[in-house]
């Protein structure tokens, strides 16, 4: 038996699996509300045999078949607070309640719906084809991967003490980078790691006739804004990846009046944990510098929040995953992959138990689609040959470990 052999069986599932995908994108549930995803996802994994465990507000399934490896594979399952325009008739008309209380239009604008029905799929394709290999693989199902709070609650959940340690884990990413079809690997860092801060800064309010008087915090924020970007441009080697991002400054609400505060929300991504750590250290002494120069009469204050880990491939691990890739699809579809700007909370899961990992992309516009960034109001990958790549892609991996 083969990975072809197996995915021989792909035909049969597809019907089944394009359903599942189309109910998914038309109920998208915000992160951490992923009841009925969860719902549907246990039942599935329950029908095919898997042993079902709901751990942290995701779902594991265990497939035991014999004493060999274990190979634990993720799929991420939130939606976003994104109003969809794809027009698609499938399209989500959802709206949920944020934390906040505030009422929000949700769609699965990440593809995550993909990667769950592709998840599901491959699961399936494993249980029918149990004769084809040995050992466990577990199917798990994370929630909350878009605010970086998912993984963290699985593990937290006890995921170690509920499934076997795995010897190698996986994960993948809808990308329009990639054609639809085609797959791309990296050994090495492959995701940034990236960070949030929120930054209030104080001044001291007075009538806008008279700032003598008082102490601005609106021309402090801009300063800070200005003199951030000084530094991935003068501090962070020209070879190395930093990004700063100033994504909101609030202030004020009146022409007239000098504010009392002003809070700025940065974001911060970077290939290397040191260079991560330069740039936040950066950041607080550049405001409490231009506080300082402002004779500000309060410390500014600094909060940390949605902190993503460093996704790096272990080089073994994709080495051998890329050479799976090869024999599934054939070497014109599986390429390098570039590292990717964005960041996941993938690694939490394997890192739980120190279990080398690789996380790849695979494509998801045609080559006659619009290639539109994911988030976008009109992300919409093309259902095929998409979901079936990314099916393929998970077997793939799972059988370079368990095949017999
Ligand atoms: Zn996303
Ligand atoms: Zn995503």
């Amino acid at each position: 038996m083969t990975i072809t052999d197996v995915l021989s069986g792909i035909d049969e599932v597809t019907p089944w699996q394009e359903a599942l995908y189309k109910d998914l994108h038309r109920h998208p549930e915000l992160s951490m509300q992923e009841h009925r995803t969860a719902e549907k996802i246990t039942a599935e994994l329950t029908a095919l045999g898997y042993d079902v465990h709901r751990v942290g507000g995701g779902v594991v399934g265990v497939l035991a078949n014999g004493d060999w490896q274990t190979v634990l594979f993720r799929a991420d399952v939130d939606a976003l607070p994104v109003e969809e325009e794809t027009g698609l008739p499938y399209a989500s008309t959802v709206t949920a309640t944020t934390p906040g209380g505030a009422a929000v239009p949700v769609m699965h604008a990440c593809g995550h719906d993909m990667h769950t029905a592709a998840a599901l799929g491959a699961a399936r394709l494993l249980a029918t084809h149990r004769d084809a290999w040995a050992g466990t693989y577990i199917a798990l199902f994370q929630p909350g991967e878009e605010i970086a709070a998912g993984a963290r609650a699985m593990v937290d959940d006890s995921l170690t003490a509920v499934v076997p340690r795995p010897d190698v884990a996986f994960g993948q990413h809808v990308l329009g980078a990639l054609v639809s079809g085609h797959v791309g690997t990296v050994a090495g860092p492959v995701l940034s790691t990236a960070v949030s801060l929120r930054i209030t800064v104080y001044g001291k309010g007075s009538h806008g006739s008279m700032p003598h008087l008082g102490v601005d915090p609106v021309l402090l924020a801009s300063t800070i804004v200005v003199r951030l970007q000084s530094i991935v441009a003068r501090e962070i080697a020209p070879d190395d990846f930093g990004v700063v991002t100033v994504g909101s400054v609030q202030a004020g609400n009146s022409a007239n009046v000098i504010p009392e505060s002003a809070t700025l929300l940065v974001n911060v991504r970077a290939y290397d944990d040191s260079i991560r750590d330069h740039i936040v250290a950066a950041i607080e002494r550049i405001v409490r510098a231009e506080c300082e120069a402002s004779r500000t009469p309060r410390e500014p204050a600094f909060e940390v929040f949605d902190s993503y880990p460093l996704t790096t491939n272990d080089t073994d691990v994709t080495e051998r995953v890329t050479a799976a890739l090869v024999e599934a699809l054939g070497a014109g579809r599986v390429e390098k992959l570039a590292p990717q700007t964005a960041s996941e909370d993938f690694s939490v899961i394997p890192d739980a138990w120190g279990t080398p990992y690789a996380y790849w992309g695979f494509g998801a516009f045609t080559e006659d689609q619009e290639v539109l960034p994911n988030h976008n109001p009109g992300f919409a990958p093309a259902i095929q040959p998409t979901l079936r790549t990314g099916t393929e892609a998970a077997v793939a991996a799972a059988l370079a470990y368990l095949a017999r």
